[in-house]
């Protein structure tokens, strides 16, 4: 089984960003710029933040954070956040999630210009990867998945492809976006029946499922390609994926898997940042 290594995906990812990014401030442009809103200190979003500075860093990127205590006051966010959101200098706007719950986050999702949901969290942007328009943004993990099967030199036309979830922010909008690129997908989730045999089906099984280690060489077979999205603690609190790996390679199923850590979620900064220098060309 050939290891499709996130780090990999990323360097091509970020060499061609950065280039674009250097074209655009050497012709005398300003330099995209991402804010990034934190409220609380939860310690995942803390440490999503720091990778998203450096990534931003990397490829010349300015950023600006923004950090709200976990109780502020709902109005106070909401101007705060109608602020950022019409700042000309600002082109994207990362919102760390989940927020406390008392802050809507349905509300702001609302609220956000489209035109800087970097993250493709605003209905507009939901319905524009549903239409398969191009002038929108998809949620950043999905696209990351996109990425890496790019990379790895996938043709999705015609691929049978399962995806195992059906959540708003990975399954569903992945499930949307493979099939603007004319895959056939089946959308698995809690209620399906024959899990296994559903996923033997595929040419490409995606898992995001969040649950560790779902996936076992029972649900793969010899020439799958496998991409794993899950990010999980296991009984041990070691990190681990929604796809068991060893069992996979103990049985010689897949031709080539993702692994976490160092997979997929690598890649999700490098599309965040592309987002970015996408909605500032747009301007
Ligand atoms: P979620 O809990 O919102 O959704 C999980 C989905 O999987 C649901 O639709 C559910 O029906 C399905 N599911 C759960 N258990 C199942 C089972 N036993 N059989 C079949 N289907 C099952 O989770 P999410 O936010 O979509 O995230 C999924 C995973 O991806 C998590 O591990 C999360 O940490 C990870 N994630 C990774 C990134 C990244 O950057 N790589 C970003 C977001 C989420």
């Amino acid at each position: 089984m050939e290891l499709i290594k996130g780090a990999e995906v990323v360097a091509a990812l970020n060499k061609r960003l950065a280039a674009e990014v250097e074209k655009l401030t050497e012709a005398g442009g300003r330099p995209p710029k991402l804010a990034i809103l934190r409220v609380g200190e939860q310690p995942d979003q803390v440490s999503y933040e720091r990778g998203a500075r450096k990534r931003m860093d990397k490829i010349g990127i300015s950023h600006q954070e923004y950090v709200y205590p976990a109780d502020m006051e709902k109005e106070l966010f909401y101007q705060e956040f109608d602020r950022i959101n019409v700042d000309s200098e600002t082109d994207g706007i990362l919102l760390l999630r989940p927020l406390p719950a008392h802050l809507e986050e349905k509300e702001l999702e609302r609220r956000i210009d489209p035109a800087k949901d970097v993250d493709g969290i605003s209905p507009i942007n939901q319905a524009k990867v549903m239409a398969g328009e191009k002038d929108g943004f998809a949620p950043c993990t999905p696209e990351a998945v996109i990425e890496v099967l790019e990379y790895a030199g996938v043709n999705l036309s015609g691929k049978r492809v399962t995806v195992v979830g059906r959540s708003m922010v990975v399954g569903k909008p992945l499930s949307l976006l493979l099939l603007n690129r004319h895959a056939t997908v089946t959308i698995c989730h809690t209620r399906t029946k024959d899990l296994p045999a559903e996923c033997r089906r595929a040419e490409i099984l995606i898992a995001a499922a969040g649950r560790p280690r779902l996936l076992t060489a029972e649900h793969v077979g010899e020439q799958t390609i496998v991409i794993d999205v899950g990010i999980n603690v296991d009984e041990n609190g070691k990190l681990c994926g929604d796809v068991d790996l060893a069992s996979l390679e103990a049985a010689g199923a897949a031709s080539a898997a993702t692994p976490v850590p160092g997979g997929v979620g690598t890649v999700t900064t490098s599309v965040l940042a592309k987002h970015v220098l996408e909605a500032r060309l747009r301007k």
